[in-house]
């Protein structure tokens, strides 16, 4: 394992504000980052996220709404920050493509590409779909239509573009694929990338100035700008280089869903191939979250915003539910019915119930607990096991498991019928201890409530608390 990590998640469209299925990739790729600062420890880890803020769809979003396009993208953009914060989203930096460190790298990157012979001027003649703000072909469309935007019109295009000639890269990308089994994860989506590398074909990476103002200046053609995907898949690599880590001693894991997962997995680490820099370690590639059966969308008005269920239900429950329930590897339905059963059984029922049981025996008991747990307890092994190929889901499962066995102790010693005063203490030192290792464990996941349980039993005299999780 190399000593510190780089945690990426994909960047969003600003042509509209996030949602819950893209805020699931935030919390599961947070949730990595605080368990990787326990780990590795706090200066070992860099987090990034942000906003993709160039491009036909967010332009196009703008001018429908009559807004000026700069003042549309600062909007939305200052929006899902807000959305992302009230998720705890623990980032290093909320980048935006429009920085100007960004633009000025982006423009930097494309010249080192052109330099090294890998783009040269053609013309494209094709398909192309806005939603993805990509090039397709007739074999990638169902009916027509883009599978992934069965709602929106595949444009012909005609055009001068500069080509990235993309197709050179096929034996380089399978050698690194062959040569890095988990280079794609979860393994099921590996083969599925793989069996795309023989299907490349050079593409265009700038789009006419005419046709699209609203983009990254080419640097060697003012006439064009910078096609959007090659100008926000080097988002991460400004983040890397303002810090200076983004070099073979750092592990980069990018967190992307499935419907950029091609970009990230085949393009991203040919383009880096190109420019000279090291290649990512890791693409995790998650699946999709509905809501109630349906996918989400906006002109099906389903849409979920994480800050209203934040507000609703609490942080630590709503981040619970989906790093527990999310579609980490295959696609996941969310309810409101659905959380409101988890966040019962588990949450009210479940680790509030022990804790408030465990917090009255200690008050009655007026016994200390100070001191009885330590910086050890914060990892376990099964736990660190899951971690080590993300699933979170797995790990706190994990984690719910040992606090049903804490339940069975509690259950089986009745510790409220003791009498003996030094057998007392044992069972009770016993159980808080494990209370406290199960609470640590559940720091990457639910922070704050991980951090109330350790205060309520790491203070001289322990009071009973309030509900962690009253009941609804
Ligand atoms: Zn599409």
């Amino acid at each position: 394992m190399k000593k510190k990590i780089l945690i990426t998640t994909a960047i969003d469209y600003v042509n509209d504000v996030i949602h819950i299925g893209h805020a699931y990739q935030k919390i599961l790729a947070d949730c990595v980052a605080r368990f990787e600062r326990v780990r590795r420890g706090k200066d070992n880890v860099f987090f990034v996220t942000g906003t993709d803020e160039h491009g036909q769809k967010v332009y196009n979003a703008a001018k429908e709404q009559g807004l000026d396009v700069r003042g549309f993208v600062d909007d939305i953009a200052k929006k899902d920050q807000d959305q992302q914060d009230s998720l705890q989203i623990s980032y290093d930096r909320f980048i935006r493509t429009t920085d100007e460190d960004h633009k000025k790298f982006a423009g930097e990157f494309f010249k080192k590409v052109y330099d090294a012979g890998y783009i040269y001027k053609g013309t494209y003649k094709g398909l192309y779909c806005e939603g993805c703000e990509a090039y397709k072909t007739e074999k990638d469309l169902v009916d027509g239509k883009c599978s992934l935007h069965p709602t929106g019109e595949i444009q012909v295009v005609e055009e001068e573009n500069y080509f990235f000639k993309f197709s050179k890269f096929k034996n380089f990308l399978k050698d690194l694929y062959d040569s890095n089994p988990d280079f794609v994860l979860p393994k099921s989506r590996f083969k599925e990338m793989y069996s795309f590398i023989d299907k490349i074909e050079d593409i265009p990476v700038t789009r006419r100035k005419e046709k699209l103002p609203w983009g990254i200046e080419c640097p060697i053609d003012g006439d064009h700008v910078i096609w959007v995907w090659f100008d926000a898949l080097v988002n991460y690599l400004t983040f890397g280089l303002e810090k200076n880590i983004w070099n073979k001693n750092m592990e980069i894991i990018h967190f992307v869903g499935k419907d950029v997962a091609r970009m990230h997995a085949l393009l991203w680490p040919c383009m880096l191939k190109a420019a000279g820099y090291e290649l990512p370690d890791c693409i995790y590639d998650h699946a999709f979250l509905s809501i109630n059966g349906k996918k989400i969308s906006k002109s099906l008005g389903n849409v979920v915003a994480p800050k209203d269920l934040v507000e609703k239900y609490g942080v630590d429950p709503v981040r619970y539910y989906f790093l527990r329930y999310g579609p980490i590897v295959e696609d996941a339905d969310f309810s409101e019915e659905h959380f409101k059963i988890v966040y019962n059984a588990d949450l009210a029922n479940g680790l509030g119930n022990t804790v408030a049981r465990l917090a009255k025996l200690a008050e009655k008991s007026e016994l200390s607990f100070v001191g009885i747990t330590n910086e050890n307890d914060r990892l376990s092994k099964e736990v660190t096991q899951h971690f080590d190929v993300f699933r979170v889901d797995l790990a706190i499962q994990n984690v719910w498991s040992r606090l049903s066995e804490l339940d069975k102790h509690i259950n089986g010693n009745t510790p409220w019928a003791i009498t003996d005063e030094k057998k007392l203490k044992e069972v009770l030192e016993y159980e808080i201890k494990e209370l406290c290792v199960v609470a640590s464990l559940c720091k990457p996941f639910i922070p704050d409530t991980s951090q109330k349980i350790l205060n309520t039993f790491g203070s001289e005299k322990v009071t009973a608390s309030v509900g962690l999780f009253p009941r609804i």
